[in-house]
């Protein structure tokens, strides 16, 4: 689950981690209530949206007025933001967040995320901080310092030296001092909220000598969500893509892709090699969708449905391999979608395991026009036919 910058930066004040004062506003009739209780000039703008890259693409504004506040908020809200991470259509801001703005002398980075190649937190940490660290990690990844948590001591002083003591030239006493409680803190707030990501960038050194995260962004661990349930109220449904919303409360895994092949496959390995086997046969998944190995006739038509929603599809591949899912059971999940959605796209059908007789007969009897495959790699040559 993803947080709002404002969402991140509470969190960050509860952690110690020190952050610009700011306000959210949601109506322009807010701002000077809001601007008369925060430092400024100059104040900074914010888009709060579920995706990076808000500086280039509009998103954050430095402003000198309230007017401008004003009109920096009106041009925002409401309106569609189009940054490098949201794609062409962009995404809908209903949220504004109003900053004091700080006297930048030095934007760093710093991050923190789970190296699963080497099961450790991992703190990533970079002087060339600010909105071009994508470049720098691809052309100058010597920049980029990475230092890795032990979990059974957690964070330790000589953890922080070895990030800071790279820096060239070091910083003044005192903002090393800073950057080894913020570090500290970090870490902490990473493991205390499941956290799968936070991302601190720029981590500014001010003018003053402060040290401040300007920009905060936080993805929590869903399968922590059972004991996590405050942060859980955390999340913003409107960020989300409307057919992952509708799997979501299905329980049903599903990730959009951007292809045109769509894929209903139970099972998140049997998913991958099914995406794989499409994409060696030429062709590209629409998504991934795995319906789990526990799902009934329900489950198994609301997934078939959300497929069908997604009007990029131009043939949909069924690939089941029945155990605790039976044959029998996808086929009348699959009819009870196909009776309320009208099916305009070539169905192929690859069904094996428990019921597996039972299941094709299902379909067989079914006015259902589909084409069934003996094999998955039949099944995906069949699919790549459809769209050549
Ligand atoms: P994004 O990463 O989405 O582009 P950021 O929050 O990193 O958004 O803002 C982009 C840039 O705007 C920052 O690198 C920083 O230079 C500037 N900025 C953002 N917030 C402030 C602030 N409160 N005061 C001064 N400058 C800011
Ligand atoms: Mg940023």
């Amino acid at each position: 689950m993803k947080l709002h910058e404002f969402q991140a930066k509470d969190i960050f004040r509860r952690s110690r981690i020190p952050v610009p004062d700011g306000q959210l506003v949601t109506n322009v009739d807010q701002v000077i209530e809001v601007a008369k209780n925060l430092n400024g000039p100059p104040w900074v703008v914010k888009a709060q949206v579920h995706a990076g890259g808000r500086g280039k693409g509009g998103g954050v504004k430095v402003v000198k007025t309230t007017e401008e506040i004003k009109s920096a908020v009106d041009t925002m809200l409401g309106k569609q933001l189009v940054t490098k991470q949201t794609g062409s259509q962009g995404v809908t801001v209903h949220q504004v967040l109003i900053e004091e703005g700080v006297n930048i002398d030095k934007e760093y980075y710093l991050g923190m995320v789970v190296d699963r190649s080497i099961f450790m937190p991992t703190m990533i940490f970079s002087q060339a901080g600010g909105m071009d660290i994508e470049e720098v990690a691809a052309e100058t990844p010597d920049l980029i310092f990475k230092e890795p948590v032990s979990p059974i001591t957690g964070w330790l002083p000589n953890n922080a030296r070895n990030l800071i003591y790279r820096l060239d030239p070091l910083p003044e006493p005192p903002v090393i001092k800073a950057l080894l409680a913020v570090m500290a803190n970090l870490y902490k707030a990473f493991i205390s909220n499941d956290c799968s990501l936070v991302e601190i960038n720029p981590l500014v050194i001010t003018k003053e000598g402060q040290v401040l995260a300007v920009d905060a962004k936080i993805t929590i661990d869903d399968t922590a969500s059972f004991r996590q349930k405050d942060l859980m109220k955390l999340d913003d449904p409107r960020e989300k893509d409307p057919l992952e919303l509708k799997a979501e409360e299905n329980d049903l895994n599903y990730i959009r892709l951007d292809g045109n092949i769509g894929a209903m496959v139970n099972g998140a390995g049997l998913a991958m090699a099914t995406m794989d086997v499409i994409k060696s046969a030429g062709a590209e998944p629409a998504n991934f969708l795995d319906v789990g190995g526990g799902a009934n006739e329900e489950m198994i038509s609301k997934g078939f449905e959300i497929i069908l929603q997604d009007s990029r599809v131009k043939a949909v591949l069924i690939n089941i391999f029945g155990g605790i899912l039976r044959c029998d059971v996808l086929a009348r999940g699959v009819l009870a979608a196909a009776k309320k959605n009208s099916i305009e796209v070539p169905l192929i059908v690859r069904l094996e395991g428990t019921n597996v007789d039972e299941g094709r007969k299902i379909l067989e009897e079914s006015d259902l026009k589909f084409l069934v495959a003996k094999d998955l790699a039949e099944a995906a040559e069949l699919v790549a036919k459809q769209v050549s």
